[in-house]
């Protein structure tokens, strides 16, 4: 990729040497050629409901038995598994999502903070999904983003499998259910008229 020279206004793509560009051209085919980096604010959702649901089996079937689209070979990125580590030490921030209409794919983005360089720009890696996890694609802009397996893109797969993991399991019923057994012991216990 070509660094960006100061004031230079030039669009994500435009920067990226030509096999790259034609790959990252080839990704956003799945989302009908909508270029995550120019898709307006307005358009992205940020409620977890329209996240696709991603689970451990679809990150190990993209990061370990996906095949990288230059070499057509086993990406066997495990490295990408430890990006696990980046999500819980809560580097990952401002999860959203952007499915456009009559598409069966979605786009997830996300800012990643460095973990040791607070003061440079967050990082934006962005995963293209079916409805039902199977994820198609991903990028990011650092270095190794290009690869399309870097810990940044890593640790996105992992916030979106956490919070739909969370979100469409039992826990809210069980929270539910917990906090009104609590309430009815407070009340039996400090509300009962003396009879
Ligand atoms: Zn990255």
């Amino acid at each position: 990729m070509e660094k960006q020279r100061p004031g230079e206004k030039r669009k994500y793509s435009e920067r990226l040497l030509p096999e790259e560009r034609r790959r990252y051209h080839q990704k956003i085919l799945e989302i009908d050629g909508n270029d995550p980096y120019d898709i307006p604010t307005r358009c992205w959702s940020a409620n977890p409901d329209d996240l696709p649901e991603l689970s451990y089996i679809n990150i190990v079937n993209y990061f370990v038995l996906g095949k990288s689209a230059y070499t057509c070979e086993q990406l066997k990125a495990y490295k990408s598994l430890d990006s696990y580590r980046l999500f819980v030490s809560g580097w990952v921030r401002d999860v959203k999502c952007y499915r456009p209409d009559g598409c069966q794919n979605s786009v997830i983005s996300a800012k990643v903070l460095h973990s040791q360089r607070l003061n440079e720009p967050a990082l934006s890696p962005w995963i293209i999904a079916t409805s039902d996890g199977n994820i198609l694609s991903a990028h990011c802009t650092c270095m190794a983003g290009v690869g399309e397996t870097c810990t940044h893109v890593g640790a996105l797969a992992f916030a979106v499998n956490t919070c739909t993991h969370i979100l469409r399991s039992e826990l809210p019923a069980l929270v539910s259910r917990l906090i009104g057994r609590c309430l009815k012991v407070f009340a039996e216990s400090h509300l009962s008229l003396p009879t």
